[in-house]
């Protein structure tokens, strides 16, 4: 009924600026830092391999999905019932499944929820918040974030008590 359009608050992945858009927009032009940025929501089913997967919505990953990236940048979080394999940077809320696993350098989010059985290995820098930019850093008055270190080895716990942060190799 009628044409009203919801908005939403957003923002950029890339520059941390807020902007307005529309609930059904799946991309815009972030007027902080000039690119195009993606705003839809992803569902992952199948094997994805991507150098970096980025969007200001939520991301799904079912439990035949399997992500294979550097990085995972994302606005509204993420509920994962697969496979990733990516370092995760959200302004939301990280969500596993008991047979989830996630494998990366860092995990940033702004909470997280751990099913029974989910497999963690990397480290966890929950609760953060992704620093405001340049422009805005005065006006809300925020100095660094101080986000509090959760020791990969407690969150791993879950499934191996032994489980450490893994030293040799890198992210590719
Ligand atoms: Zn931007």
């Amino acid at each position: 009924m009628g044409k009203a359009v919801a908005m939403r608050t957003i923002r950029c992945y890339l520059c941390g600026r807020r902007l307005t858009v529309s609930m059904r927009a799946m991309s815009t032009t972030c007027p902080g830092c000039n690119k195009a940025i993606k705003i839809e929501d992803m569902v992952v089913k199948t094997y994805v391999p991507v150098v970096e997967l980025q969007t200001c919505g939520r991301i799904k990953i079912t439990k035949r999905g399997r992500i294979a990236a550097k990085r995972i940048q994302c606005g509204d979080g993420i509920t994962c019932d697969g496979t990733i394999e990516a370092a995760i940077e959200t302004d939301g809320d990280v969500s596993f499944g008991p047979k989830s696993s996630w494998k990366g350098k860092t995990l940033q989010s702004r909470s997280i929820k751990i099913a029974a059985g989910a497999t963690l290995l990397g480290d966890v820098k929950v609760p953060w918040i992704r620093p405001e930019p340049a422009g805005e850093k005065n006006k809300t008055g925020t100095k660094k974030t101080a986000t509090k270190k959760v020791g990969a080895k407690k969150v791993a716990t879950r499934k191996t008590p032994t489980a450490r942060k893994k030293t040799t190799g890198t992210q590719s």
